[in-house]
């Protein structure tokens, strides 16, 4: 048509899966809804345009959720507002140029921010390019509950919140209700649309046909105690009176590489596989009756629209610790850090308590929030019409932004 094709950049980051997944959920639902109306950027616009600590987010987190106590110190003395605010303040001027520069390559119409520290310099850029009025800028919050409080600017004209208790942190925090949605968060299109028959998935991924599965993983990263539940599993899956198993485990270490190979070091009493970072991970949760996993948001979510009632083993303090409650006080799994009762739990599962498997499956259901990721770039969409198309503004590199520094 005449209207030109609005560009729309979404800032993450890869700290974790979660921020990618989100990011990349949000672009192919626009393409599936908006087509060509709309050319999606997906850019770690830090890694590219800054120096450090901004370009080093991700090592940085990487060193400090492996180091669990500085994670916690960082998670919770960096709260306060005037302490991120300040610091955030101090890298923005540092980093001016760059950022800005980095902002404005791609001319957005839409600017979607899919990570806590992505609010408040794109924001001070859009003011001092007197752009706030044209850009729509919007926060989609990819944590379930205990989310830190640099997701929360209240300059956003939308703050999207995958929960109750995430919109009323929001509200403490100043945002207006006018801003916040709740709509659930943003999952890969092809996990909410595609319907698939678990008998055929497990000839695709030449599983046994037969045996109940369990799904073990740890976020993008394969954290926590993967190994030691694995060993524990081939202990209480394998029947040793009729000597065969009652259980099929599937394991997936994500960018773990070294977990991989110590894992296929074992030789397995169970049938196991053993699989690195895999892209299609709906067909895999589609495949199995359980899964066990750290509480990564990501993670929780997919299992949830897929039915999996969930054990969680672990979890990032900080942002991920309010996912327990949430999948536990709703039925829809259970929370142990031991490895032994993880695999007791999961062989109950398997022989006499089917019914609970059952239950929770049905209660992991009635949370899945399949359509989120859709209801957003629809909201995005109708905000974006309201104003304007950006056609012939000038993005013009101001003095002015970094003068005023
Ligand atoms: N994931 C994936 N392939 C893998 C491992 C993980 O696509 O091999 C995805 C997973 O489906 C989820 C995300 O990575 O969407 C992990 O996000 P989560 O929030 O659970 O944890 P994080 O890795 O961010 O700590």
């Amino acid at each position: 048509g005449a209207e030109r094709t609005k560009n729309v950049l979404i800032l993450m980051s890869d700290t974790g899966g979660g921020h990618r997944a989100s990011a990349e959920a949000i672009r192919d639902a626009f393409r599936i809804q908006f087509g060509d109306e709309y050319r999606i950027y997906v850019k770690d616009v830090w890694k590219e345009y800054t120096g450090w600590p901004l370009n080093d987010m991700e090592r940085s987190y990487k060193f400090m959720v492996k180091h669990v106590q500085l994670w916690k110190v960082a998670f919770h003395s960096t709260s306060p507002r005037w302490i991120h605010s300040f610091y955030l303040a101090a890298i923005a001027a540092y980093y001016a140029k760059e950022v800005e520069a980095g902002l404005m390559e791609y001319k957005p119409d839409i600017i979607i921010s899919v990570h806590p520290l992505m609010q408040h310099i794109p924001l001070w850029v859009l003011k001092w390019q007197g752009l706030q009025k044209k850009v729509v800028f919007v926060t989609v919050i990819t944590d379930l509950n205990t989310c830190h409080r640099t997701w929360f600017h209240p300059g956003v004209n939308r703050c999207y919140c995958p929960s109750q208790e995430v919109a009323k942190r929001a509200l403490v925090d100043g945002l207006d209700e006018s801003q916040i949605r709740v709509f659930g968060l943003p999952i890969r299109p092809s996990f909410a649309r595609a319907v698939l028959a678990k008998d055929q998935l497990r000839e695709e991924l030449q599983m046994d046909p037969d045996l109940p599965a369990v799904l073990l993983m740890g976020g993008g990263e394969g954290m926590g105690p993967v190994r030691k539940t694995a060993r524990a599993l081939e202990e209480s899956l394998f029947d040793k009176e009729n000597e065969k198993p009652i259980g099929q485990l599937i394991i997936i270490c994500g960018r773990n590489k070294s977990l991989v190979s110590t894992l296929e070091s074992n030789k397995w009493k169970i049938p196991v596989k053993i699989r690195g970072f895999e892209t299609q991970m709906e067909k895999w949760m589609g495949a199995c009756d359980c899964i066990i996993t750290k509480a990564g948001p990501g993670t929780i979510a997919e299992a949830l629209i897929r039915g999996l009632p969930i054990i969680l083993n672990d979890y990032i303090p900080g942002q991920e610790k309010g996912n327990v409650p949430y999948v536990v006080d709703n039925g829809a799994g259970v929370f142990t850090r031991s490895p032994k009762e993880t695999a007791r739990i999961v062989a109950e599962w398997f022989s006499t308590k089917t019914d609970e498997l059952q239950r929770m499956s049905e209660n992991a259901l009635k949370l899945a929030q399949p359509e989120a990721v859709f209801n957003i770039v629809n909201d995005i969409h109708d905000l974006a019409s309201q104003r304007g198309p950006l056609a012939n503004m000038p993005y013009i590199l101001t003095s002015s932004f970094t003068s005023l520094i």
